[in-house]
């Protein structure tokens, strides 16, 4: 006899998008939490972002 485990729990993150910040409008790559510099409210009340891109070596506004 012997017990089985029943399901297999596999925690397969599809992809990390949810902890993206943004993409580089320069070069598209993805920017994670990590880079992000500064948050300002735009003038229409909306949260904008500062975040450095390591691509590209600049600030950037995360798309
Ligand atoms: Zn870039």
């Amino acid at each position: 006899m012997y017990s089985e485990p029943g399901q297999t729990r596999s925690s397969i993150p599809m992809n990390s998008d949810s902890s993206s910040i943004g993409q580089c409008p320069e070069c598209g790559s993805e920017l994670g939490p990590g880079q992000k510099l500064i948050e300002f409210e735009e003038s229409d009340g909306t949260t904008g972002v500062f975040a450095e891109c390591y691509s590209c070596d600049e600030v950037v506004r995360p798309e």
